[in-house]
């Protein structure tokens, strides 16, 4: 399988501590990625280093949270290890672009929570990111009507994305939570974004009220403030 790294984290899982796995590898070029080094990078890492890191985690860890990179791309070893931690009784959740809804029927019973990102309202998709956004859309169709929490998640980069396209966005989705995210300009794919400011809370708080007469649960995710609810 190719990885990048691990971590344990206290907030990728809300409420529980979890073993991150970022797995290499994503078809997509974002310019405001802030793992750019995962796109066509990574390193090979068997199963069973996969498989002795998470039972070496488990004293320490409830959930195992696979982020990328998108890890849907390497979906024979995603589901085995899926089904892993599993047999090990830990929480599971996945981060995706959802490119491949036709993937997401594999993993929906092996994962409790779905993070998956809307880049922008999916008839824009193809002019900003150059891919099919009735795609992304499939996949949270098919994620909405599963027992899996999913959370819709957008990144709010000034000049890519105008607050018009978060409410937008929020007439579009379906799901159990929408965050809007803060861009941050410290590690980006492309440089030009490093000129760019990141939106402060207040105007993302602005935002995702407009959002909220729309969805039913909103919050904001800031470097300053953490997690809000809206
Ligand atoms: S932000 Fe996500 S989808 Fe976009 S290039 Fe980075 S890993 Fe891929």
């Amino acid at each position: 399988m190719k990885i990048g790294d691990y971590s344990i984290s206290t907030v990728d899982f809300p409420g529980m501590p979890s073993l991150v796995i970022f797995l290499a590898g994503c078809p997509f070029r974002c310019p405001y990625c802030h793992n750019p080094e995962l796109i066509d990078g990574g390193k090979n890492a068997p199963l069973k280093d996969i498989y002795n890191k998470i039972l070496e985690s488990k004293n320490l860890v409830d959930a195992l949270v696979i982020s990328g990179g998108e890890p849907l791309l390497q979906i024979d070893e995603l589901e085995k290890v899926l089904e892993f931690a599993k047999s090990q009784n830990l929480k599971t959740k996945l981060d995706t672009n959802g490119y491949q809804p036709e993937y997401i029927n594999r993993i929906k019973g092996l994962v409790d929570y779905v993070a998956l990102d809307v880049k922008a309202p999916f008839e824009k998709y193809e002019k900003m990111f150059g891919f099919d956004g009735a795609r992304v859309q499939e996949a949270m169709n098919i994620l909405s009507k599963s027992n899996v929490f999913l959370e819709c998640r957008t990144t709010y980069v000034p000049g890519l994305l105008k607050p018009e396209d978060i409410i937008n966005i929020a007439t579009q989705i379906q799901c159990d939570l929408y965050v809007i995210q803060q861009f941050r300009n410290r590690m980006v794919f492309d440089p030009k974004l490093k000129n760019v400011n990141p939106p402060s809370p207040p105007i993302l708080r602005d935002i995702a009220k407009k959002a909220k007469e729309y969805c039913e649960n909103v919050k904001i995710r800031t470097q300053e403030f953490g997690e809000e609810e809206i």
